[in-house]
Order: structure tokens, then C-alpha cells, then sequence
């Protein structure tokens, strides 16, 4: 079986005209079908950098990703657009709503890079939004929800096209611990349930310890 997520010895440098940053160094990686794998390390380790790779987002300066088996050859095709769209979905630490727009809205968002009928489109957002215990909240505004209720719509968002890949950089790190279990059970749910991969990256050890292995990043590299 293909490794959902393949990271071939990744390297990513950041060059300006006088300063050279390794923000990744050598860094394999293999992510199965329905595994939750969380990315751990000091702040600027290279934890989003890793992140923003897996989601083709960056491209790396060496090394090869593969995705559900297939290689990402050229990061300038309009093909990877799709590819992203239809594959990942991206939680952020701070949400990412738009503020003009309700909830049932925002989550329709990645909904609108197919073709889908907007009755279609509403179908499958009310179902994500459901899914995320927040039906009685789809006509609010992200400003009328808690924090712990904004993630859970970037969550719908995220999951509403159905990706195999779940990328989720510090999903809990602006909520308050039981907020962030509420998250945690989500997230778990999608794994079980749907079989999704999950990356997460976190700083609290007590979340790390309920995903089932730990990457741990330090300057760059990967640590045992
Ligand atoms: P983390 O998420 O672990 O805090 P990052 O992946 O954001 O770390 O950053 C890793 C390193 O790469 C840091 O030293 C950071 O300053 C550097 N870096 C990140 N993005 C850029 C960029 N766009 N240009 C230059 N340097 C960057
Ligand atoms: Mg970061």
C-alpha cells in the first residue's frame, strides 16, 4: 500500500540577498491512510515550513513529495491547485474566516474550485457543519462564535471536499484546554471515521500524547 504522505530527504532553504536560513534539513517522512501523526519542537524549528510542504503550498530546494503515491513534479502547474484542493485541507492557529461571510459560506469556500451545483455545494456544507456539531450556528457570523466554534468551522471548511489529508498547524493553540479537547475529538473522529491522514503540529505534550507517533523537529532536523 502507498504511504498516504512521502517526504524523500526534504530540504528548504530561505535565501534573501545576504541571509541564508535551513528551515528544513533531510527530513523523511511517511504518513499512512487514517494515521494521526503530530509535529512537535521549538518555536522556528521548522514545524509550518513542514507543513506548508506536505500541503504544496512550498516547494522544498531538494528532495521529492509524494502524495497518495504520486510524485509532485512541477510546482508551477495549475494542476497542483487542484490537486490541492481536491486532497488537503489546512486548519490554521488563528482560523482564517472570512469576517463578510457567514458560516455555511466559509465553509462552502473550497466547494467553489468544482463544479457543483450551489444546492449541491450547500448539501455537502451543511453536512460538514453537522458534522462538526454546529448546525444551529450556520447563519451566525464568525464574530458572533467562540473560538472554540470558529475552529470548528475551519474545520467544516477543511474537511467539506472530503480530503484524504488533514494538515492542522497549532489547531489549539489559541483556545483554552477544553475548547482544544473538543478540537482533539474532532479530529479524532475524522481519523476513525473517514480515515483521514492527519498532520498536526502542537506544543502541548498532553494532545501530542493522544495522536499515534511523535515527530520531533529541532533546527531543521528530525530528533529521536
Ligand atoms: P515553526 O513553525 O517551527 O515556528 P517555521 O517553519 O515557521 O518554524 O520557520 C522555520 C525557520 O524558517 C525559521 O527560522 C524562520 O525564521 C524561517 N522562515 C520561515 N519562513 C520564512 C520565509 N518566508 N523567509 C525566510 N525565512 C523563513
Ligand atoms: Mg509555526
Amino acid at each position: 500500500m502507498n504511504s498516504m504522505i512521502h517526504l524523500d530527504s526534504i530540504e528548504k532553504v530561505y535565501r534573501t540577498d545576504r541571509i541564508e536560513t535551513v528551515a528544513l534539513s533531510d527530513i523523511n517522512l511517511d504518513v499512512q491512510p487514517g494515521e494521526f501523526v503530530s509535529v512537535m519542537g521549538p518555536s522556528g524549528c521548522g514545524k509550518s515550513t513542514l507543513l506548508n510542504i506536505i500541503g504544496l503550498l512550498d516547494e522544498p530546494t531538494k528532495g521529492r513529495v509524494q502524495l497518495n503515491g504520486t510524485a509532485v513534479s512541477s510546482y508551477k502547474d495549475a494542476a497542483i491547485a487542484g490537486v490541492r484542493n481536491r486532497e488537503i485541507g489546512f486548519i490554521f492557529q488563528t482560523f482564517h474566516l472570512i469576517p463578510d461571510l457567514g458560516v455555511v459560506d466559509n465553509v462552502e469556500i473550497p466547494l467553489l474550485y468544482r463544479r457543483m451545483s450551489g444546492g449541491e455545494r450547500r448539501k455537502l456544507a451543511m453536512a460538514a457543519i453537522e458534522r462538526v456539531g454546529l448546525t444551529s450556528r450556520a447563519h451566525h457570523f464568525p464574530s458572533q462564535l467562540s473560538g472554540g466554534q470558529q475552529q470548528r468551522v475551519a474545520i467544516a471548511r477543511a474537511i467539506v471536499g472530503q480530503p484524504r489529508i488533514l494538515l492542522a498547524d497549532e489547531p489549539t493553540g489559541n483556545l483554552d484546554s477544553q475548547m482544544g479537547d473538543e478540537i482533539m475529538a474532532i479530529l479524532h473522529g475524522l481519523q476513525q471515521e473517514s480515515g483521514t491522514s492527519i498532520v498536526m503540529v502542537t506544543h502541548d505534550p498532553r494532545l501530542a500524547d493522544q495522536t499515534q507517533r511523535i515527530v520531533r523537529l529541532f533546527d531543521g532536523r528530525q530528533v529521536q
